[in-house]
């Protein structure tokens, strides 16, 4: 049986003054013990990072960004690039959120080349995938998510396997209130578990991290823990409240 360690993240989105994030990232530090067994991590906007870096300094906490440039340098006014969110202190990036792909336009190309910057540069990268409800109501689901591990995964290195960690995000489930039942969530980290395994190997499928999405409370965070495949959480919305964030972590 594989051992893969959970791993929970705050995605805070477009979230906080400057005040409430302080307060937020030295409540949670405060909250999560240094033998925590669960990996922590809080993903505040982008002028935050540095003032939520030194409210969580010395914790078990680790810092990340929601996103990054494909990039290393240059003329893209209004982009941040991996090395920059390196020097806030991040070890984490989100990549490829269903906000930025809906609403924003990313493509998986896009994706692709900014999951190989980030991890070139040396990020941990939390890159999300899931389908649509228009999808969902097709069965198209199991071929979104085979187009979304081919296109993002498409030529990293084995090393570089070992820095990513993968989120799936039913985009129906997310900021509604309706979460995926454990079971669904099961099928769908199971189907994406079997697509590595067929395209990169046993060991790379069974040690990478596949945590689940959309919805997260404390209260439906055991169930979804419950199931095999399912090894932790991104939190939107409950990430907010220190107190529901860390019930969650403390229930994976
Ligand atoms: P939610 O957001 O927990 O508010 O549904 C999750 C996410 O978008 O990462």
């Amino acid at each position: 049986m594989p051992t893969r360690k959970r791993f929970v993240a705050g995605n805070w989105k477009m979230n906080t003054t400057l005040a409430e994030a302080k307060a937020l990232g030295a409540a949670v530090a405060k909250g999560v013990p240094s033998d925590s067994p669960v990996a922590v991590a809080v993903c505040p906007p982008f002028p935050w990072l540095l003032p939520v870096g030194e409210a969580i300094k010395g914790s078990a906490v680790a810092l990340g960004a929601q996103d990054v440039h494909s990039e290393k340098k240059g003329a893209f006014t209004g982009e941040v690039s991996p090395a920059m969110l390196i020097e806030c202190g991040c070890k984490y990036v989100i990549i490829g959120h269903s906000e930025r792909r809906h609403i924003l336009g990313e493509s998986d190309s896009a994706i692709n080349q900014k999951l190989h910057t980030a991890l070139d540069e040396g990020l941990h990268v939390i890159l999300c995938m899931g389908e649509t409800l228009a999808e969902r109501d097709r069965s198209l689901q199991e071929r979104v998510f085979q187009r979304q591990v081919y296109a993002a995964c498409a030529g990293l290195t084995d090393e570089q396997f070992g820095r990513l960690i993968i989120a799936y995000e039913p985009v129906w489930a997310i900021g509604t209130g309706k979460v995926a039942t454990p079971e669904q969530a099961q099928e769908a980290h199971a189907f994406v578990r079997g697509k590595l395994r067929q395209l990169y190997g046993e060991k790379i499928a069974d040690a990478l991290p596949i945590i689940y999405g959309g919805s997260v409370t404390p209260d439906n965070t055991a169930g979804l823990m419950n199931q095999p495949d399912v090894d932790g959480a991104l939190v939107g919305g409950a990430s907010l409240k220190a107190d529901s964030f860390l019930a969650i972590v403390k229930a994976a």
